[in-house]
């Protein structure tokens, strides 16, 4: 399970720079979704060898008595369910009382916590990060977040104290993993228990703590698949209440760990910022992705209209995903989700030989060629796989650099075509000889 390391602190102390730090190797695998409204406050990022999540907790003001905004409580949290805490402060403000009082609350949390003392830049570091051993929470590392400075040694220590990742083992008899992913009351314990209903069904627990979704290793028509429950449908009785039932830690971390996501939306109101949210979220996972809009069933036409027009607007940068207009409630339409989930999960694991994206990559050349660059013609040479699940396409040429986007975009569409792929992104990667 990917580990979590919350970013806490005032507001202006760094933190969102700091999280652009962390995350930033990762985004550059990322395509651009222009029109896509990114949530910055949660990111992927690989850092010395280990992949984790980041939580920008922006949220926090230390003075959370009363909290009526969800967007605090799913700051606070994330810190319930982070591994790690870097509690993020000014060294140019220096020790503030809203600094003390965020301290005193993750004494209480009895989770590891780092003082990153920021805006170090200009000051002697020994003063300036002095009045924060006050705080009495441990170990300081003074960091110039706006030049990453500091940042790279910082996660070293701070890396180095989680446990090692398991390398999974692939689990035949665990079939594809699905995970149903949606915001709040969209109707994903609906569904899980409509996909679950009319199958023969093993339930597992996973061991672990109350923030891991449960995994459910089930069979229909024969064929094994497990369901990540991110809704606590089959949520253990020994769990504790007070876990919210929606997380976004939890269901990220279901998202990374699916072959195929289902992302369910509710057609009864509209596509909210939080369903795009999501979806970005979905796409930077590189997971394959089934769209389902619930609650279908007695909608007037011009509203399920009016839904289906939303849809082109707003999900054009997920045009390799199947939609299907369902109703949890009633069955309606849910065993095509199936289909979907399995054409999805062939496409992104499935083998692609050198010699074949070879000569998809000459054909595609051979009829548009890439352009000149300071009078020399850009040259991709061949192409090998370099992952699955999202299948990831390494191109070798000379001066990939300078590889137009409109040409990226061409060749996404011809490797797509050709490859016949479906529900699944898919990623390129280009390796420049000059
Ligand atoms: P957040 O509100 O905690 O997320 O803070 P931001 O990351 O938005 O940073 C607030 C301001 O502090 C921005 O203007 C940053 O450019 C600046 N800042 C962040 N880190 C440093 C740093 O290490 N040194 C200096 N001088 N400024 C910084
Ligand atoms: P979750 O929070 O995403 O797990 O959502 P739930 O499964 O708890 O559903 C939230 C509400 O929507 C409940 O009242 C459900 O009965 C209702 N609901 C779920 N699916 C459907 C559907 O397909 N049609 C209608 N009309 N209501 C639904």
């Amino acid at each position: 399970m990917l580990p979590v390391i919350a970013l806490v602190g005032r507001p202006n102390v760094g933190k969102s720079t700091l999280f652009n730090q962390l995350t930033r190797s990762r985004d550059a695998l990322v395509a651009d979704f222009a029109g896509l409204t990114r949530d910055r406050k949660y990111g992927e990022a690989f850092m010395h060898n280990r992949r984790f999540m980041v939580v920008d907790t922006g949220g926090l003001s230390g003075e959370e008595e009363g909290i009526d905004s969800a967007m605090a409580e799913q700051s606070l949290l994330a810190i319930q369910e982070a591994d790690i805490v870097l509690f993020v402060v000014d060294c140019r403000a220096g020790l503030t009382p809203t600094d003390q009082s965020i301290g005193n609350y993750l004494r209480t949390q009895g989770k590891p916590v780092y003082v990153v003392a920021n805006k170090i830049d200009g000051a002697n570091h020994d003063i300036a990060v002095a009045p924060f051993y006050e705080l009495g929470l441990g170990e300081l590392f003074p960091t110039t977040a706006t030049h990453g400075r500091g940042v790279k040694s910082m996660m070293a220590e701070v890396l180095d104290t989680l446990p090692e990742e398991k390398v999974e083992e692939e689990d035949e008899a665990t079939g594809i993993k699905i995970a149903v992913v949606g915001r709040p009351n969209v109707g994903k314990s609906t569904l899980v228990n409509r996909l679950l209903g009319e199958d023969r069904v093993v339930v597992f627990d996973m061991p672990g703590t109350t923030r891991d979704s449960v995994y459910i290793n089930y069979t229909r028509h024969d064929k094994p698949y497990t369901l990540i429950d991110t809704a606590g449908v089959r949520r253990r009785k020994n769990v504790s209440l007070t876990v919210e039932k929606f997380s976004i830690v939890k269901t990220l971390q279901a998202i990374d760990d699916a072959n195929v996501v289902v992302l369910l939306m509710d057609a009864s109101e509209s596509i909210v910022d939080q369903d795009l949210h999501l979806m970005g979220q979905v796409i930077d996972s590189g997971r394959a992705l089934v769209v389902a809009l619930n609650k279908w069933d007695g909608l007037e036409e011009d509203h399920k209209a009016h839904i289906k027009r939303e849809l082109d607007r707003r999900l054009q940068f997920i045009d390799f995903a199947d939609v299907h207009f369902i109703s949890a409630l009633h069955g309606t339409n849910v065993g095509h989700l199936y289909e979907s989930i399995e054409r999805a999960y062939h496409s992104a694991t499935s083998t692609l030989s050198t010699n074949r994206l070879t000569r998809i990559l000459e054909d595609a050349v051979s009829v548009h060629q890439p352009p000149l660059v300071n009078g020399r013609r850009i040259k991709l040479r061949y192409a090998h796989a370099g992952g699955s699940n999202p299948p990831i396409v390494v191109v070798h040429g000379n001066q990939t650099d300078a590889l137009p986007k409109h040409y990226k975009r061409y060749l996404e569409k011809t490797f797509r075509r050709v490859l016949d792929l479906h529900g699944t992104p898919i990623r390129f990667e280009f390796k420049s000889s000059d």
